[in-house]
């Protein structure tokens, strides 16, 4: 079987992501890695593919309780063989696991395990196929997170000399990388270290004026969406909640003071789409493997940079377009500069002042953000236009759009302001549907007055014109397009409606069009999906991610073949949902056939 085979036969993906292959054959080499990729780049496939296949039980460390949960019961349901074991089982569950060890595949344990030589005789004796290193850089003092837990990891080499090691992170300064491989004693190992762009996220910095109102007018632009805001203190996450909980009431709060059986329902709440809005300080996160959070706030500035990236980096993780939003203010430089001063070493507080103030300089910089990220990096970006942070959409030429946003203002009129964006958007490209012609709509005046324009513009003019408030989207399950106070200036000609320039919109619409899909089948396979999730107590993306679901929406495959070969789908997933989600397909592709008949 070919790694391609293998790939789909266990994960249900087509090909592997850049990198993924390289470092899986090195593993099955029995050579050590140490790679650097950014946030959803796929690191787990890299050793959870190789401990598949290879003979053994892989064990993997990993710093969170949390994460190691996921993890095994996101493998559990693809019905690969793993487990966990950390400090909140109870002796006798520990003694089972490591009874049964040779029943495993995978083996998470947080760095503390190594300290008890009971384990690491229980290894000795099950054989272990190799050892994954997550969030590697917590062994390191230079990072940002260091945990002195992961000092003892040394013992690996010394005690399993023969068994390949992978120490897999996100962020990795050339010190923090030298630091890591040093540490683990690693051996030649293959080192990979990936582009750190992310092109689907996009991002926007704003002077702190009004907090509140700043983030209630991007909070408007993301209806339904999951997102993290971050703020920096306990108290000021208390005080967000308190402001916005009666406005979003599907808001949950995460910080240290919090109960562990408080913070474990949030986070439960919140992988499981029953809490949409998360306020937290920044112990929310790490190992938050959600990947279809579309936004991340920062309601206050981070102290460093690689700190930002990796915070935002938890957006977005499934490819799929989604913001990152930052206030920041002088007086937080103040705050962190006084804060550092009280660091007794000298290199560790000079080092500490130098990147506060490369953050607050990124602030304030008027270049491209994500140029300006990935130099910080030590990367080169070329292009002279990303077209998806602030920078760069505020120095494109705009253009006059009036006569355009004049038509679709004067659509929603007509439609009574009664009809939400897709249908407008039918209505303008004179779509030949039942609904249309049964309320008459194919007789109004703006009925295929839009032809000649995509789908995916007459969407990107109506975000815009909703982004200027000359159009209104409303709330709830079901949101309607409506006129605003303003719009009225529009129609009647008193106001001219300028545009970015469509040439440099390619970009974000390229983004977009990754979304584009039969809108309709979507909702109702996520409306599927949440049910099993319900069902089966595990959250929805466990089932399937939304790149699956839109594939769906796209190709409507109504045979096993067709269903097959959706990105996302292998065998253990057709078993259990195939047929089910196939089922549903088929029944939507006939009502659509008998509409357009
Ligand atoms: P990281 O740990 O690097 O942030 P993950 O391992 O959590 O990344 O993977 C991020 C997302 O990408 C997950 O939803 C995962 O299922 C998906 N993914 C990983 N590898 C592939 C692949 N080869 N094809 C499609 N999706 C993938
Ligand atoms: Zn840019």
């Amino acid at each position: 079987m070919s790694l391609e085979e293998s790939l789909k036969r266990y994960f249900g993906y087509n090909s592997f992501r850049e990198h993924q292959r390289e470092i899986v054959e090195a593993m099955l080499a029995k050579r050590d890695v140490l790679a650097i990729l950014p946030t959803g780049a796929g690191k787990s496939i890299c050793y959870q593919l190789p401990a598949l296949m290879m003979q053994g039980v892989a064990v993997v460390v990993s710093p969170l309780i949390s994460l190691m949960q996921d993890q095994v019961v996101s493998l559990s349901k693809d019905g690969l063989p793993a487990a966990f074991l950390n400090s909140s089982l109870p002796y006798e569950e520990i003694q089972a696991v490591l009874r049964d060890l040779h029943e495993l595949k995978l083996l998470y344990v947080a760095p503390e395990r190594f300290a008890d030589p009971r384990f690491i005789s229980s290894l000795k004796q099950a054989h272990v196929s190799l050892f994954a290193i997550d969030e590697a850089h917590c062994i390191s003092q230079w990072g940002h997170s260091f945990r002195p837990d992961y000092r003892q990891l040394s013992l690996l080499k010394r005690e399993f000399p023969s068994v390949p090691i992978i120490a897999l992170t996100a962020t990795a300064t050339d010190e923090v990388k030298g630091d890591i491989a040093a540490q683990l004693l690693l051996k030649e190992p293959l080192l990979i270290k990936a582009s750190f762009d992310r092109p689907n996220l996009s991002f926007t910095i704003q002077l702190k004026k009004n907090p509140m109102d700043q983030l209630r007018s991007f909070l408007a632009k993301h209806p339904g969406e999951p997102g993290i805001i971050y703020a920096a203190t306990r108290a000021s996450v208390d005080e967000t909640y308190a402001e916005l909980k009666s406005e979003y009431p599907l808001m949950g709060k995460y910080h240290a003071g919090l109960s562990d059986r408080e913070r474990a329902q949030y986070q439960h709440d919140f992988l499981h789409g029953e809490c949409l809005l998360m306020v937290a300080t920044v112990a929310f996160g790490m190992g938050i493997h959600k990947p279809d959070i579309r936004f991340v706030v920062h309601l206050d500035m981070p102290r460093s940079l690689e700190q930002y990236y990796q915070e935002v980096g938890r957006a977005g993780r499934d490819g799929l377009p989604s913001e990152c939003f930052m206030l920041y203010s002088p007086q937080e430089l103040k705050l962190y500069t006084l804060f550092s001063q009280q660091i007794a070493d000298e290199p560790l507080r000079q080092m500490a002042k130098a990147k506060t103030n490369k953050m607050y300089q990124f602030c304030q910089s008027v270049q491209c953000r994500r140029k300006g990220l990935l130099n910080y990096f030590g990367e080169v970006y070329v292009a002279s236009n990303c077209a998806s942070c602030d920078n760069c959409l505020s120095e494109t030429e705009l253009i006059d759009e009036t006569v355009n946003a004049q038509k679709i203002l004067s659509c929603v009129y007509r439609l009574d302001q009664r009809f939400g964006a897709k249908y407008v958007i039918d209505v303008l490209r004179g779509a030949k549907l039942k609904e249309i012609y049964d309320r008459g709509h194919d007789r109004l005046s703006t009925y295929d007055l839009m032809s000649d324009y995509s789908e995916s513009d007459l969407r990107y003019y109506i975000d815009v014109l909703i982004e200027k408030r000359l159009l209104e989207r409303t709330e709830g399950q079901y949101p309607i397009l409506r006129w605003t106070d303003l719009s009225l200036q529009v129609t009647r000609g008193l106001e001219k409606v300028f545009m970015p320039k469509k040439a440099s919109r390619t970009r974000q619409r390229k983004a977009k069009d990754d979304l584009e899909c039969d809108q309709e089948l979507f909702a109702l396979l996520a409306e599927l999906r949440t049910k099993l999730a319900q069902e089966g107590r595990v959250p929805a993306y466990v089932i399937f991610g939304d790149r699956t679901l839109i594939e769906m929406a796209k190709t409507y495959p109504v045979t096993q073949e067709a269903m097959m070969r959706i990105n996302g789908v292998g065998p253990v997933k057709w078993i259990k949902y195939g047929s089910i989600f196939l089922d549903a397909i088929k029944k939507h592709s006939s009502k659509r056939a008998m509409i357009a008949r």
